[in-house]
């Protein structure tokens, strides 16, 4: 029978459920407390399961609704319940259903004079309430009211009361119909009282816990509209700004200090940001319609609020979540190869491109290779045994004579022939050794150089100071000289333009592949939409790695509550903020209004620039807004301009408002990069990681609705000070190291010149030209036939293709970058070059969105479109360059010449490391969790060989980052159209980040050019090695390979075993 397994509990409670005896009740009781608090929670789980609640509520009606009631049963009672009660979910319904809460408010009404049973009836309540159908109903029936009368007026008297009534009231107001009753009764005002005079009076900090559930009482109701309109026409902004900016950087004033921040952010009224339109100042006509709507005016009373908490950042993490709903699970797409649209008299094009393969190399005869020698080329054959896989030690410059390794080896000088294997094998086995000469965020290397080279480059100093008088001598004196080619009748331009040459006559420039002289040139052919005719000094002049590799940033806690503060100030005390506008593209006649001389001067009409409005807020303080992309409204992130009549030392704060990402690794050690023209002519021209203090967040501003169709965007601000290395310099920000379309082809033909063409097949074509009418460049590589022979013309045409494309997203320039390491490699000297010339056909666009970069876009092209989302079905009237790409990849495909690797070159802003995308569709089926039968079809695991290759090689190379998931939203980019229509098993995204490495020997460093340019000449490295492991290479092959690795077998692995 059921009966005999009733458990002694059940008898327990079903007896004080059933018997009206004071004395057995309050044995009960105390039997049940005393199993109770032996016992886990556990016990209590199953007392619950066992009607236990529903006892306990029972007799707590019961008792309380007595003519006099027993406190001896009632407290016992209470302390039980409230046990039991914060573990059973459905504990709310259950107290409502046996009329629990109302006993319970009538029992704390009777006793609020009486400490000791108040007390337990607000532990009563605080476990009701916080259920929101019954915290709504305590509501209904006065619990707030109640509690007010007991923390209200401020009192010291009964402090334990006092802190749980103040815990409740936070828990009830959680519920939007009590938060809306309290404004209608106007609490707020009472809180915001209570709140000042805790925390004027709690001097010691003893009651920091009442304190922070009065501002928790504060943030919930201000979660509705109506109260945050009541909290800012109580003053509340003032209140709270005022009585906690005292303890701002106090660390054991956290608790406070979180609330009353996201308090403050939440209420901080929205607005529109200070620009007369949201669409980019730029657009251009272009064939068919621009995905963007046309220029929309922001309205002002277009936002729709959703009053969402907003947690301070200080202590967010830094993962982002990845999707699984958005793998592609359907079979059919990830295995279908549709047929493409080029027709075959299209596809004849493409022959073209692939001169290679009909070339019959007749000029082999006569042309020797080594016949350049005139006047511009003498420099440039210096180049030739270039470094190009540098030794990472970040505490030596990299390529320096009689420098010592970190284990004490001597390492190879510039002009070795063996550098990058033998080094290899240091970076990946140097741990935490080059974390020697760490750099001080605030004034970054210029404490060092500075410090190095005060004495000894006084001339130095004394000829560019003179230089510098010339004002505004950068921009006018390259302007001049490029203007000069069309307009040369002005003096000013003849004086500047000896300005330079005089320049470039002082100052050495041994920046490797660059020369400012054929930048100009360059530069003339390059077509902007704004029409630049300045040249930016950075790109003109060149950037050389500087000699050391510059560590994360540490962030000081609270700087971003600091920050807000200080933002908050602005609302507050309106009168101490300039809102003077120092610059402006949409408004040019507000700047003649500004006197010069006591705001920073900006600038950025130049190839890749985006500066938009510069705002003066506070007498070192500015607000930035960049560009839109180019026809479109949104995009703002990169970011490149100028700045001078700066005053050394001083720290600038800059604010760029208008970001649009949601997190940024700017919040987790990124720096900004710099570039002074001082420094540049005292013989260091570098882009370095400046910048402290800085922190991403959101912040007040919304765009309008009608601008972009979703209800009131956020835009994010990305704040950093700058303490400028010298007085009236002329200095360069931007987001990531610079990298315009001119430089990619004043590299480009450097490259060419520097070539031995005896050996090097180096064919610079144009694959198409852009929307804005510039050439896209096509590069091949491959090695020389040894003779025109038609055996050595066989062996050539039969080399297996290598596809590595860069640059779709403008601002990505890290991408760049990586693909000059990757050029300057595979024409290199270095014998793992020529056996890679030797074994492939390097196919190479290096930019595949020139229009984006030229006209500071972010993101797209002159359409206003996301070139990556375009694979599936680009145009060649609307997406030329993706058009003919694609179109050069199906050609080889039809020819049977399918490339082994396909590579796109990307830049990724959330995360650390350099880490390949590539396209695996089992992987993709199983993270879904699909029950497809997987094992219906094979596929070659191939796609997980080059990054493992690359984790070995590749310092800054992380396989633990890498992802092989199709994705329904990257349907449409190269990497997967690629991989699934032209049959590329091995189609790779490679993304190097923005900010730095967690990981391998670079650890805790920030990636510079030098990290990003040795990425793209391990990338070949890879490469090779990857044809070592394929079963498809010759023994000649084996056997070349392995004579220049032999010494590496350590990390080749088991190749030789295969
Ligand atoms: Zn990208």
């Amino acid at each position: 029978m059921a009966e005999q397994e009733t458990s002694g509990l059940q008898v327990l409670l079903s007896t004080l459920q059933s018997s009206s005896d004071r004395e057995s009740i309050r044995n009960i009781l105390q039997v049940l407390t005393e199993l109770l608090s032996a016992g886990t929670d556990r016990r209590i789980h199953y007392m619950i399961s066992k009607g236990g609640s529903e006892a306990l509520l029972q007799t707590l009606v019961d008792s309380a609704r007595t003519p006099s009631p027993d406190y001896n049963i009632l407290l016992p009672l209470i302390r039980l319940l409230v046990k039991v009660g914060q573990r059973d979910k459905k504990f709310g319904q259950k107290a409502l259903e046996l009329e629990a809460l109302d006993v319970t408010l009538i029992l704390a009404r009777k006793n609020l004079s009486h400490n000791q049973n108040l007390i337990h009836c607000l532990w009563a309540l605080q476990v009701f309430a916080s259920r929101v159908t019954t915290g709504a109903m305590l509501g209904i029936n006065g619990a707030m009211e109640l509690l007010f009368k007991v923390i209200t007026p401020y009192s010291r008297k009964r402090t334990r009361i006092i802190r749980a009534a103040t815990e409740v009231l936070a828990v009830l107001l959680k519920s939007k119909s009590n938060s809306r009753r309290a404004v209608n009764r106007g609490y707020l005002n009472g809180l915001l009282r209570l709140h000042q005079d805790w925390q004027s009076h709690d001097i010691s900090n003893d009651f920091i816990q009442i304190r922070r559930s009065l501002l928790l009482c504060l943030k919930h109701i201000t979660n509705i509209q109506s109260g945050r309109e009541a909290f800012l026409g109580a003053q509340g902004m003032e209140i709270l700004f005022t009585t906690t900016q005292k303890y701002l950087g106090n660390q054991s004033m956290d608790a406070i200090l979180s609330i009353v921040i996201q308090i403050l952010r939440k209420c901080y009224p929205k607005c529109s940001l200070p620009l007369a339109t949201a669409s980019s100042y730029y657009s251009f006509s272009v064939p068919g319609s621009i995905s963007s709507g046309p220029p929309c005016i922001i309205n002002e009373d277009d936002f729709e609020e959703d009053g969402e908490e907003e947690e301070d950042q200080d202590s967010d993490s830094e993962e982002t979540k990845e999707e699984d709903d958005d793998l592609e699970t359907d079979l059919k797409k990830l295995t279908s190869k549709p047929e493409l649209a080029w027709t075959e008299e299209e596809m004849k094009q493409y022959e073209a491109m692939c001169l290679e393969l009909s070339h019959n190399f007749q000029e082999l005869e006569f042309k020797s290779g080594d016949e350049m020698s005139s006047e511009e080329d003498r420099g440039i054959h210096q180049y030739t045994n270039f470094c190009h896989i540098p030794i990472p030690t970040s505490s030596k410059g990299h390529c320096q004579e009689g420098d010592k390794s970190p284990q004490g080896l001597e390492r190879e000088d510039t002009n070795s022939q063996d550098p990058p294997l033998k080094q290899m094998k240091i970076m990946k086995s140097t741990g935490d050794a080059i974390h020697e000469k760490k750099i001080s965020g605030k004034l970054g290397p210029y404490l060092v150089s500075n410090d190095q080279e005060e004495h000894s480059s006084r001339r130095d100093e004394l000829n560019s100071q003179a230089a510098l008088k010339e004002p505004p001598w950068d921009i006018e004196m390259s302007s001049c000289i490029y203007e000069n080619t069309f307009l040369p009748s002005s003096t000013r331009t003849d004086e500047t333009s000896v300005t330079m040459s005089k320049l470039l006559e002082s100052y050495s420039m041994d920046v490797p592949f660059h020369n400012p002289y054929t930048y100009i040139t360059k530069s003339e052919r390059t077509k902007s939409v704004p029409g630049f005719k300045v040249l930016a000094f950075p790109d003109f002049w060149g950037h050389h790695s500087p000699p050391t590799s510059q560590s994360m940033l540490e962030r000081k806690h609270g700087v971003q509550r600091a920050k807000i503060f200080e933002d908050i100030q602005r609302f507050i005390q309106p009168d101490k903020v300039m809102s003077r506008v120092v610059f402006s593209l949409d408004e040019p006649w507000l700047l003649q209004t500004t006197d010069a001389t006591e705001c920073l001067k900006f600038f950025s009409a130049f190839e890749s620039g985006n500066l938009r409005k510069a705002i003066q807020v506070r007498e070192f303080e500015y607000d930035l807004l960049i560009n839109a992309d180019v026809n479109c409204t949104q995009h703002q992130q990169w970011f490149y301009f100028k700045v001078s009549s700066m005053k050394a030392a001083m720290p600038y704060r800059f604010n760029v408002i208008n970001c649009e990402k949601v997190n940024s690794q700017f919040n987790y050690g990124m720096q900004p990069t710099m570039y002074s023209v001082k420094e540049a002519l005292r013989g260091r021209p570098h882009w370095v990681r400046v910048g402290y203090d800085i922190c991403y967040y959101k912040n007040h501003y919304r765009q309008n609705s009608a601008a972009v169709g979703s209800q009131g965007k956020c835009h994010y601000t990305l704040t950093f000070s700058v303490t400028f290395p010298h007085n009236e310099d002329v200095c360069y920000l931007a987001y990531h190291y610079p990298y315009t379309y001119t430089a990619l082809m004043t590299h480009l033909d450097l490259l060419e010149k520097s070539v031995n063409h005896k050996k090097v097949y180096f064919q610079h074509q144009v694959l198409c030209q852009t929307l804005g009418g510039n050439p896209c460049p096509l590069v091949t590589i491959t090695a020389m036939p040894e003779s025109n022979s038609s055996d050595h013309l066989q062996q050539l045409r039969q080399r297996p293709y290598q596809v590595i494309v860069a640059r779709v997203h403008p601002g990505e320039s890290n991408a760049s970058w990586v693909m000059k390491g990757t050029l300057e490699f595979l024409v290199s000297s270095d014998p793992i070059a020529g056996l890679l010339r030797e074994s492939f056909i390097f196919k190479i666009i290096p930019m595949l969105n020139p229009d984006g970069v030229i006209n500071g876009n972010h993101r797209c092209s002159l359409r206003g479109e996301d070139l990556n989302r375009q694979w599936l079905s680009p145009s060649s009237q609307h997406q030329p360059t993706i058009y003919h790409t694609k179109g050069l990849l199906h050609y080889l495909n039809s020819i049977g010449r399918t490339p082994v690797v396909f590579c796109d070159f990307h830049g990724h802003s959330q995360k650390k490391n350099v880490f390949l995308y590539g396209c695996s569709i089992k992987e993709t089926l199983w993270q879904a969790g699909c029950t497809v039968d997987t094992s219906i079809f094979t596929e070659d695991v191939g796609y997980r060989t080059l990054p493992k290759i690359l984790d070995k090689v590749a310092p800054a190379f992380a396989i633990s980052s890498c992802s092989f998931l199709v994705e329904k939203s990257r349907a449409s980019t190269a990497r997967v159209v690629v991989w699934r229509e032209i049959g590329v098993l091995k189609s790779y995204t490679m993304e190097s980040s923005y900010c730095g490495c967690n990981q391998g020997p670079y650890k805790g460093l920030q990636m510079g050019t030098r990290e990003l340019e040795e990425m793209g000449a391990t990338f070949c490295l890879g490469l090779l090695i990857l044809q070592l492991k394929s079963l498809t290479c010759s023994s000649q092959f084996v056997a070349q390979a392995s004579a220049l690795l032999g010494s590496r077998e350590d990390i080749l692995g088991h190749q030789f075993h295969r």
